[in-house]
């Protein structure tokens, strides 16, 4: 009897793992259409320069808007994306659009763009980058390219290579999602970022835990050290704007300000003030 359940829930299991594979298989064919008959847009998400009291920037964020499923999370398809090797078409195509529509955007203003580890270490990108910026017209100083600290687990040299090449011709670079991925800091060492990018998760605390407040700071004080810019992510309320203030951190970023948007809502946006008392 006992081998009888045994064989059940081996079969139960089974069928879940055929489920979840035949799911990825549809998602993959799902996105190849997407690219293909123009599903995706971006959202734009204003950062905040607390020196220049004003948004300097806004990061491009990709939505999908399935045909039955409705608003699919890139937390959810970007991994499927990158598995399939379609994240470099996805990508490039995000490339164009946020030049595209940053070109219009006044001139301190900038674009900021997620590129998945495996789209960067792709060949060519650097080639797709630079298209983007001829075809748009886009000055190179306004494109900022997001990775996170995961592009240099399969080792530095090419990365490197890449990172000085896209440096010298202007584009900026920064690091996402600081202080959750694989965090030996010896990549600090070896190149300039010009931003790094405080993780949700410290900031989230930073205003009622001890510990979230002392990392957040260490991060700051890292960062002045490296001659790096500090922008603090998914600022909700006006405590963690102040602590965050208080810290020196350069920007922020959050619900506290604004949700991503659509494009159409940037002009009506950008003379937006945070309150000073915050
Ligand atoms: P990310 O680059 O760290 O982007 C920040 C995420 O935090 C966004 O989620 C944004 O909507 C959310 N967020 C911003 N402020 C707040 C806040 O105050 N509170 C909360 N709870 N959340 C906030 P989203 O748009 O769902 O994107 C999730 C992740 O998907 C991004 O994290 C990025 O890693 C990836 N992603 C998005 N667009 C692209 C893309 O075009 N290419 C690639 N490769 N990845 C992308
Ligand atoms: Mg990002
Ligand atoms: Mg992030
Ligand atoms: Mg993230």
């Amino acid at each position: 009897r006992a081998k009888k359940d045994g064989r059940g829930v081996f079969r139960f299991f089974e069928e879940a793992l055929d489920i979840a594979a035949r799911k990825r298989r549809q998602m993959e064919l799902d996105l190849r259409e997407a690219l293909m008959t123009g599903q995706f847009r971006l959202n734009f998400q204003p950062i905040y320069d607390l020196k220049a009291d004003r948004i300097g920037g806004f990061e491009a964020l990709l939505r999908w808007h399935h045909p039955t499923r409705g608003e699919v999370s890139p937390v959810e398809f970007i991994p499927v994306a990158e598995d399939t090797g379609l994240i470099g078409g996805i990508g490039e195509w995000v490339l164009h659009e946020a030049c595209r529509h940053a070109v219009d955007w006044p001139d301190h203003v900038r674009v900021a763009i997620n590129v998945s580890p495996l789209q960067f270490r792709s060949q060519g990108f650097a080639a797709i980058v630079m298209q983007a910026l001829s075809r748009s017209g886009l000055p190179a100083r306004r494109l900022e390219v997001e990775i996170t600290e995961s592009v240099f687990l399969d080792g530095e040299d090419h990365v490197l290579a890449l990172l000085h090449q896209l440096r010298n011709v202007g584009v900026r670079v920064a690091l996402d999602d600081f202080g959750t991925g694989y965090s030996s800091l010896s990549y600090l060492r070896s190149f300039p970022f010009d931003k790094i990018k405080i993780d949700r998760s410290f900031v989230t605390h930073v205003a009622d835990d001890a510990s979230s407040a002392a990392i957040v700071r260490a991060i700051v004080d890292l960062a002045a050290a490296l001659h790096m810019e500090i922008t603090a992510e998914g600022v909700e309320d006006a405590d963690q704007l102040g602590c965050l203030r208080g810290q020196g951190c350069d920007s922020i970023q959050g619900f506290l300000l604004s949700k991503p948007v659509e494009f159409d809502a940037i002009a009506r946006l950008l003379p937006a003030r945070l309150a000073k008392a915050a």
